[in-house]
């Protein structure tokens, strides 16, 4: 059970005193209490965990400092929707807004190489606009003689490029919690001239220890990517391992399934999905189209296969689209294959603005289809 206080109440106010003098007599609850910080409030809600059942929702929602009283099913407690739960979705990083109804490119290099190709490539994203990225510095590889990314000695000069080329997020995969203590040191070297958004690549996705010291730090909001060999359950949980542990500023990341299905692609598309997770949760969603594909095949109406994806994925209500791109990509040292070319960075961009024009369309289709819907049902 979620019970939500009042804006203006705090941990320090009597109404606070007086629902915890009401709490701690009930048997069998343990509390733990949440706060958010935002630009304008601070929002505290109390968890309430154990025998909840018993406790009635009546009760505590009368007591004066308390606004709304949620009861939560046992699955994603706090990044779940629940029955009658009107708690906004997502959150905002460093001016950026990430939530379930707007959408962001993350385009950029799978694995940083040279400081000229990352130069290259923060200069195309700000001639076109963005203001996002992805930067790979820790690569999880599969062979142990691969490249395994330049690590913390490029941090400084990839963050130092960012901030000269206005880029706000960076979403960088991390393997180890020492990477989260390399990245802060490195923004604070450099003076904060861009932000972070932690990944968690799926090859980590149910690494439980990691999940818990990320969900710890609040400073970087976090990317998990979906575990491609495990239910969607699965991976919504160890979402909601990060949110147990204090941070809720979770982007849940859809890349493909393994599966010999998927063949010629790299991974089974399973943007299917995106409705899906938005329904079950307050999760903004992202896709990954370039790892789910794997190349850069074309079908014969001349559209790439990653734009034929992410237009499905698009479509379908994704908030942020993971694509990898490089100005050389024969010369990239991971993932060349997959890369789109700097040149077709406006043209992705336009596809992507084409299929998000359609979302929204549909969406107000189905508004007036439930109108006529609530009409002939006469409620
Ligand atoms: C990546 O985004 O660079 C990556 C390795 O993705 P995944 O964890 O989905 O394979
Ligand atoms: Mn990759």
């Amino acid at each position: 059970m979620i019970v939500v206080l009042k804006p203006q109440v705090t941990r320090h106010s009597p109404e606070f005193a007086e629902l915890m003098t009401l709490l701690s007599h009930k048997p069998n609850i343990t509390i733990r209490i949440h706060e958010e910080t935002g630009a304008h409030r601070t929002l505290t809600e109390i968890y309430l965990i154990g025998d909840t059942v018993l406790l009635d929702k009546a009760e505590i929602e009368s007591l004066p400092g308390v606004e709304r009283v949620v009861r939560v099913t046992e699955e994603y407690r706090i990044l779940g929707r629940h029955h009658d739960d009107t708690r906004p979705t997502g959150f905002e990083y460093n001016a950026v807004r990430f939530d379930q109804n707007n959408l962001n490119v993350f385009a950029g290099l799978c694995a940083v190489d040279t400081p000229r190709h990352v130069e290259m490539m923060m200069k195309a994203l700000r001639d076109h606009g963005q203001t996002c990225t992805r930067m790979g510095a820790y690569k999880p590889r599969t062979n142990p003689y691969s490249f395994q990314g330049h690590g913390a000695q490029c941090l400084p000069w990839v963050f130092e490029l960012a901030g000269k080329y206005g880029i706000k997020v960076i979403a960088m995969e991390i393997t180890h919690d020492s990477h989260l203590d390399e990245i802060q040191e490195a923004l604070h070297h450099t003076g904060h001239p861009t932000g972070v958004m932690v990944q968690i690549g799926t090859r980590n996705t149910q690494n439980f220890e990691l999940l818990k010291i990320v969900g710890r730090q609040r400073e970087f909001p976090v990317l998990l990517k979906r575990g491609f060999g495990i239910s969607l359950e699965e991976s919504l949980n160890a979402a909601e391992y990060l949110a147990s542990e204090g941070n809720r500023n979770v982007v849940f990341g859809l890349r493909g399934m393994k599966s010999g299905a998927a063949e010629p692609h790299r991974n089974f598309v399973d943007f299917a999905h995106v409705p899906v997770v938005k329904r079950l949760t307050r999760m903004p969603i992202c896709i990954d189209p370039s790892h789910s594909v794997g190349s850069r095949d074309r079908a014969p109406d001349g559209i790439l296969d990653v734009s034929h994806v992410t237009a499905q994925g698009v479509i379908a209500g994704a908030n942020m689209v993971l694509v990898d791109f490089h100005p050389a990509p024969h010369l990239a040292l991971v993932d060349g294959p997959q890369a789109l070319l700097l040149e077709e960075l406006p043209y992705f961009l336009e596809d992507i603005a084409i299929a998000r024009e359609a979302y929204e369309r549909r969406q107000k289709l189905a508004a007036r289809s439930g109108q006529v819907l609530r009409v002939a049902e006469g409620s």
